[in-house]
């Protein structure tokens, strides 16, 4: 825990009165990697009215875990350019004080792996079809509404056995460069009928079949923390139902834009994805 003692001379010093503030900073970790994910604490006993806290040109979101402490988790894009940034903190106090301070934090290389995909012919119309990008957006903007409680508890876990058959962030080219991106999330293969089950609590925002991503779950673990899951063969969740850990939430499949039988686990922390299985290997939260 580093400790910075700010004293704050105010107003007051005219009555020689001194008042002096604790703030506490916590940033985990002080070096993060691209795709992973930083958690940031703050603790201002009793003086705290305002916080505004920017980092990577964002205004970051803080959520109360306690008295007078804050947390903020945020998810590294995959495309950030490792370099050290500032983490800016505007802190407005019960008497009107304002208070700046300045943070940093590296973000380190990540060596990503490039993959070359054929896809079958009766599927490659996915690749560049209209419902890829409608289906993006939708998942996007459902993993961007950042309400609620904390509803996931300690570490996650995987929400099916099998192989990794692609990790997160891997650069991926379609039949010879008809279409290329990233991949957002981890597949696990193994054979269809495969349980699957929800990897921490939370509620199922999304239960539906889609055209490219399949059948598809997303639960929210709250405050800004969403699961992604996508070619399901059965879904045997709904939306609004809550959903505990290791929980039964439907089975291995192969149905939209695959190659073979697989689950797809994508992991988004405040609007961004990020590797989920950094989750599973380290307590995020309290
Ligand atoms: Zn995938």
């Amino acid at each position: 825990m580093k400790k910075f003692l700010i004293a704050i001379i105010s107003l007051f010093i005219l009555s020689f009165s001194v008042q002096a503030q604790e703030l506490n900073i916590r940033i985990e970790p002080k070096s993060v990697g691209q795709g992973e994910t930083l958690v940031i604490y703050l603790e201002s006993p009793g003086t705290l009215k305002d916080l505004g806290v920017e980092f990577l040109g964002k205004e970051i979101r803080f959520y109360e875990i306690g008295k007078d402490r804050y947390r903020a988790i945020l998810g590294i894009p995959l495309t950030t350019e490792p370099e050290r940034y500032n983490i800016l903190f505007r802190i407005k106090t019960k008497r009107g004080l304002g208070i700046e301070w300045k943070e940093t934090v590296q973000v380190k290389k990540i060596v990503f792996k490039k993959e070359v995909l054929s896809i079958p012919p009766e599927k490659s119309k996915h690749l560049t079809s209209k419902y890829l990008r409608r289906e993006g957006k939708r998942i996007g903007k459902t993993c961007k509404k950042e309400e609620g409680n904390q509803l996931w508890e300690g570490r996650f876990i995987l929400p099916a056995e099998g192989r990794i058959s692609s990790p997160f962030g891997a650069y991926r080219v379609y039949n010879r460069g008809k279409a290329s991106w990233r991949h957002k999330g981890i597949d696990i293969a193994n054979k269809e009928g495969t349980e699957v089950v929800a990897p921490n609590s939370g509620i199922v925002v999304i239960s539906e079949d889609m055209k490219v991503h399949g059948g598809t779950i997303i639960i929210s673990h709250g405050q800004g923390v969403f699961s992604i899951f996508s070619h399901f063969r059965e879904r045997l969740v709904k939306k609004g139902e809550g959903v505990e850990r290791g929980q039964l939430i439907g089975t291995m499949g192969q149905t939209g834009l695959t190659t073979g039988s697989h689950l797809h686990w994508g992991l988004c922390a405040s609007g961004v994805v990020v590797n989920p299985l950094e989750w599973t290997k380290r307590k995020i939260g309290d």
